[in-house]
């Protein structure tokens, strides 16, 4: 679904990701972890382009999305992005977050639009919340909104940059329960997460980054239960 070539992105001299090279197959659930600084959120910006590489390739559904020919918007339709910071609209409530792209984006119908967001709203636990608006819930409620705001374009492929680092750790149970039933759902996604019991749990696929390359990646048992490297061992070592 997703397959990235010789990555390179660098901001000035800064030379962040240093030749990345990975993929993401439908229905896998793939946890990027490693330190600070790494390229952790750089590498998934540049999955939808928000960040544009100096070098490489990124196709999604086999379309090389870093051509200046592709249709970027189009691209952009079958991704869906939960950021640390939820990014709703303040002045939308809940449901409304919820239909604005589908109709502007998708043009589709708002009965249809509400419909729809109603839906991927149970789906996340926030059938009495659709008409409350952002500065009404709790984090943890925001960044329930945000993923069916998401799930209501039908994604092809989720991303989530560390959702749950600006939660207060009651809340982040919630957030974590939503994620773990949507990979169960069969949801391909491609998650930056510090939460290692999640990533064990949930992953398919570990990914440990470290000065913008990858230095080791597997299924969770091997790289966060057996690392082979030493920078995996000694990050781990500080995390665990
Ligand atoms: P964290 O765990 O702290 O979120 P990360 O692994 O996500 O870290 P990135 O945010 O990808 O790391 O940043 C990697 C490097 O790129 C850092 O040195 C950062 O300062 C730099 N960087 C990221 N975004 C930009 C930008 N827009 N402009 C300039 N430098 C940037
Ligand atoms: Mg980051």
């Amino acid at each position: 679904l997703v397959e990235i070539k010789d990555l390179h992105k660098s901001f000035g001299d800064n030379h962040v990701l240093r030749g990345i090279d990975f993929t993401v197959e439908q229905g896998e659930v793939v946890c990027v972890i490693g330190p600070s600084g790494s390229g952790k959120s750089t590498l998934l910006r540049c999955v939808n382009l928000l960040e544009q590489p100096q070098q490489g390739q990124v196709f999604v559904r086999g379309e090389d999305i870093t051509d200046p020919d592709c249709h970027l918007d189009d691209a952009r339709k079958h991704i869906g992005m939960v950021f640390q910071q939820f990014n709703l609209f303040p002045h939308l409530s809940v449901l409304q977050n919820c239909t604005v792209a589908q109709v502007t984006v998708l043009k589709r119908k708002p009965a249809e639009a509400n419909e729809i967001a109603r839906a991927n709203l149970e789906r996340v636990g926030l059938t009495e919340k659709v008409d409350a608006y952002p500065a009404q819930l709790s984090g943890g409620q925001m960044q329930r909104v945000a993923i069916a705001r998401a799930l209501s374009m039908d994604p092809a492929l989720m991303l989530f940059d560390e959702p749950t680092s600006a939660l207060d750790p009651e809340l982040v149970g919630d957030v974590l329960t939503v994620m773990r039933k949507l990979a169960l759902d069969g949801m391909t996604m491609l998650v930056v997460t510090h939460e290692m019991a999640f990533a064990r749990e949930v992953a398919d696929r570990v990914v440990f980054m470290d000065g913008g390359v990858i230095v080791e990646q597997g299924p969770p048992e091997e790289v966060i239960g057996n690392p082979q490297q030493e920078r995996t061992k000694t990050f781990l070592r500080r995390v665990l």
